[in-house]
């Protein structure tokens, strides 16, 4: 008899008994055969087979193996996506106050249809002033996507020039903003306005535009600012922009400078306490 060692080998366990007709070793648990007989080289050879225990043991560490593969993958496009950046990393719809329910559905709308706005190159641009949500929404719609297998990055023009700037490898820096299923641009028009940072600006669009892969877009623009734009470089990159993103008012409250009243209240209230408790 063949010593089977590897991996489908099923050994005897205490209960497993053999079959007092056909010789062959039965499992205890599932009362099927471990075992069958075959001609091997013109031998009868008994080989392990396996039952239904075995099977649905390799089953389970196929779906282990796999559910660990794609944690490491998503994982993997989260680094790719947010870089360090850990506070946006975790800007997600689980916690999603829905302060501006018009604009968190739209949102969600818009991750839904992803898979229609990707082929048609349409992405978001969301217009408004700072505070009020636009950056926690863009990093939501991408960590849902990325959530969903797609490829995401979240960056800005600061960053991009820095990238630039620091190699001799310009091409790579943009393949990387042009090969995402979405690319986020934080905070447009917050970058300096200089000949070299206008003509970033407009080259990562015109590509993505030209590629017609989607981007959405936060900016401090008002809506007004967006489409009469008080430059003819600004003019440029917003007509692109008009052509392929649609656009969102992002109003409502300061965020940042609300919970900054908070925590002064707070802080008042406790200072307060323990006035009264050295009394
Ligand atoms: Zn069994």
């Amino acid at each position: 008899m063949i010593n089977w060692t590897n991996r489908l080998g099923n050994p005897q366990r205490p209960g497993d008994h053999t079959d007092p007709e056909t010789g062959l070793l039965v499992c205890g648990v599932c009362g099927e055969v471990k075992q069958s007989r075959i001609e091997l080289l013109g031998r009868q050879e008994v080989v392990p087979v396996a039952c239904r225990c075995v099977r649905e043991e390799n089953a389970a560490r196929k779906e282990s193996l796999a559910r660990e593969e794609a944690a490491y993958r998503l994982a993997q496009r989260r680094t790719n996506c947010f870089g360090e950046d850990d506070k946006k990393a975790g800007f997600t719809f689980a916690v999603d106050d829905r302060r501006d329910v018009q604009l968190s559905d739209r949102v969600r709308g818009y991750v839904q249809h992803f898979a229609e706005f990707r082929r048609e190159g349409r992405g978001l641009l969301l217009l408004g002033p700072t505070g009020t949500g636009k950056t926690f929404y863009a990093c939501c719609i991408a960590n849902a996507l990325l959530e969903a297998g797609y490829s995401a990055r979240v960056t800005n023009f600061a960053q991009i020039a820095n990238e630039l700037q620091g190699t001799f490898d310009k091409q790579g820096v943009h393949n990387a903003l042009l090969r995402p299923d979405l690319l986020v641009l934080d905070d447009l028009a917050a970058e300096r306005d200089t000949a070299f940072m206008n003509e970033i600006v407009f080259q990562v669009i015109d590509a993505r535009c030209a590629a017609q892969k989607p981007m959405v877009i936060t900016s401090n623009l008002s809506a007004q600012a967006f489409f009469k734009p008080d430059t003819i470089e600004r003019g440029r990159v917003f007509s692109r922009l008009k052509e392929v993103c649609i656009p969102l008012s992002v109003t409502g409250t300061d965020r940042r400078e609300e919970q900054l009243r908070r925590r002064m209240a707070d802080d008042l209230a406790r200072l307060h306490s323990n006035d009264m408790e050295a009394k």
